[in-house]
């Protein structure tokens, strides 16, 4: 399903957005090159990364998240691409939040690539996307790692010759991602958090390749303030709840104090997806 609600974004608990990192734009590792998708916001940080994977003495390229419907854009990454003498032959979505899928028709247009994604509303040929599936194509192997969570649908891909997760909205390069409003699950996401540590602890990534900021070259301590983070939430929710409050709006006011207006409706989100996870475990008062 295409969002409804925000694609991507803090919750407002750190940093948040800074200003654009012109860095973005270009970086990647070996085998994957960040095109730099011209939609800011604060949601969005400094715009959506378009990845485009390909070996080096590759003739065909791969695309993870076209990104917005933006023509520019789009005939960018075919250009950057082309520069390389490479086509694209396969076109693939982390998950289907519009600032990541909603060019992807219009690419698949420009270079006759189908399009592959879990939700099959997003797919543009036969084959879908899933855990376990493993693509070899563009002279690498890319393997597809479920990580339901930020959306139903999310998933992250593993380029096991570089180290390197490409990891959409599950992990962002700045701040911490939202739980999406009604497809979004924290018990989900929590376990895919954990299935990313497990393959840090393995030995397995060297940098993280976010849907939005700069490249994570220390994935390790990214996942461990990631889940850290989530703990450091809970119980501030929990505190927030013990002291009367009931409502998302109520919890925000409480423990985001230093949020700003434009993050606030993905605060609420998170808390809303906070409160389901801790009424999942029985752990909401009776009144709330
Ligand atoms: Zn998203």
């Amino acid at each position: 399903m295409t969002t409804d609600g925000p694609g991507a974004g803090t919750d407002g608990s750190s940093a948040g957005t800074s200003g654009p990192d012109a860095g973005i734009d270009g970086s990647g590792s070996a085998l994957a090159l960040c095109v730099l998708a011209p939609n800011p916001s604060p949601m969005t940080l400094d715009g959506t990364n378009t990845w485009l994977i390909a070996a080096p003495d590759s003739t065909v390229a791969l695309v993870v998240d076209p990104g917005p419907d933006d023509e520019g854009h789009l005939r960018r990454v075919v250009q950057q691409a082309g520069q390389a003498g490479r086509r694209i032959a396969q076109i693939l979505l982390t998950h289907g939040h519009d600032d990541h899928s909603a060019g992807a028709r219009r690419l698949a247009d420009l270079t006759g690539a189908p399009v592959r994604a879990a939700d099959p509303a997003h797919r543009l040929g036969a084959e879908g996307l899933g855990d376990g599936d493993v693509i070899e194509a563009a002279g690498s192997e890319l393997r597809v790692i479920g990580t339901p969570g930020h959306s139903r649908d999310s998933l992250s891909l593993l380029l096991p010759e570089d180290g390197a997760l490409l990891t959409g909205d599950t992990v962002l390069g700045r701040g911490t991602t939202v739980i999406a409003g009604g497809d979004g699950s924290l018990t989900d996401y929590l376990r895919s958090l954990d299935a990313m540590k497990s393959l840090s602890d393995q030995g397995l990534l060297r940098v993280l390749l976010p849907g939005h900021g700069p490249v994570l070259p220390d994935p390790a301590a990214v996942l461990e303030y990631y889940i850290a983070h989530r703990a450091e939430r809970l119980d501030q929710v929990r505190a927030a709840l013990a002291a009367g409050d009931r409502t998302p709006a109520e919890i925000v006011t409480r423990v985001y104090t230093e949020i700003t207006p434009a993050v606030r409706p993905a605060a609420e989100l998170s808390v809303q997806a906070q409160l389901d996870y801790l009424a999942s475990r029985g752990e909401l008062p009776p009144s709330a």
